[in-house]
């Protein structure tokens, strides 16, 4: 089966492409190695069928090209991470918006299955006890490069839904919970790999705002094997899916268990929003998934608690030989 997984150099797709080799895919990936790496792509590269495409999702010719030419779509190129998007808010806004359109376009233009990927960025600030995926979005102003991000998204789904609706296509689509895992890396904002990277240099763990507000993090490994299954499963088709952890932990909460796992003299450091995202950054509270949809349909339970997620990164980490402070 030929396998087209854009963004496959980041750090889901990465692992997503290994797990698709070692079930006997002919991987294709597309990846403008914006956040990438190509190191990423150390094992997949090695297996039977294996084609690396440098190019952008922007690129329309290109996408319709490789999707004409697969059996199957898994789409997580995407501007991500909260500094990329806070940064560069047009750029991310082009490639979550366009980008998504090219990849479904050709999808259903060539009547390939497609996964699009989601983030629970899209519900916003709802901060319900479990949030299901008819929850509503609650948003501020698009004014504020967050809430574009989560609108952007939003219509990806929407994107992806309406055409598999219309088309007959096969199309999945998955919220994913603050997935956490190796080769994640911190640079553009994701909190686990900063903290690790900081407690196992000796410096400051920064803690953003108060340190109250709460995350749940799931591991990789639950959530990757959950994609493959839910594109083989035809009541998941149409559908958004959640996919994330079950531990749910305040910040502070996440910087003491760093601490103590990776046996750090690392100090917590109180950084506000406005010095580490700019001027008018919000953050939302609380993020705790109801993933019983996906249990229903596939049997997922996640398998690593949050202990288990930290250790994977802080081995990753410690088999890197230099690791670099995020700034
Ligand atoms: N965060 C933090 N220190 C950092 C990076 C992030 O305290 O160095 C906070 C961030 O403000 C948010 C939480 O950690 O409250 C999770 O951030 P991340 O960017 O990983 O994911 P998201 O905000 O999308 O849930």
């Amino acid at each position: 089966m030929k396998t087209l997984v854009t963004g496959g150099a980041g750090f889901i797709g990465s692992h997503l492409c290994d797990h698709l080799v070692a079930r006997g895919h002919e991987v294709t990936v597309l990846d403008d190695l914006s956040t990438g790496s190509i190191d990423n792509l150390s094992h997949a590269e090695r297996a039977p069928g294996f084609r690396f495409v440098h190019g952008d999702i922007l690129d329309r010719d290109l996408v319709d090209a490789l999707v004409a030419e697969s059996d199957a779509v898994y789409h997580l190129a995407a501007a991500v991470g909260v500094h990329t998007i806070v940064d560069s808010p047009l750029r991310s806004l082009r490639t979550n918006l366009h980008g998504t359109e090219n990849v479904v376009e050709a999808a259903v233009a060539h009547q390939v299955p497609y996964m699009v990927a989601s983030t629970s960025e899209v519900y916003g600030k709802n901060d319900a006890d479990g949030l299901t995926e008819d929850d509503d979005r609650v948003y501020g102003s698009p004014t504020k490069s967050r809430w574009s991000y989560a609108a952007a998204k939003g219509l990806d789904e929407l994107v992806a839904y309406v055409h598999g609706v219309e088309s007959g296509v096969p199309c999945v689509i998955t919220r994913f919970f603050n997935v956490v895992g190796p080769r994640q890396t911190g640079r553009y904002g994701m909190v686990v790999p900063r903290f690790v990277d900081q407690a196992l240099n000796g410096a400051p763990i920064t803690v953003y705002g108060t340190g109250t507000q709460r995350r749940c993090f799931g591991s990789v490994f639950d959530v990757v094997p959950a994609m493959t299954r839910l594109m083989e499963t035809p009541e998941a088709h149409n559908r958004a899916v959640n996919l994330g952890g079950r531990e749910e932990v305040s910040i502070k909460g996440l910087a003491d268990r760093v601490i103590a796992l990776t046996g750090s003299t690392s100090s917590i450091t109180y950084v506000d929003y406005e010095q580490a995202y700019g001027e008018g950054y919000e953050d939302m509270q609380r993020r705790y998934p109801d993933t019983s949809l996906a249990a229903r349909l596939i049997g997922f339970e996640p398998t690593r608690d949050l202990n288990d997620i930290i250790q994977s990164l802080v081995e990753h980490r410690r088999s890197i030989q230099s690791v670099p402070t995020p700034a």
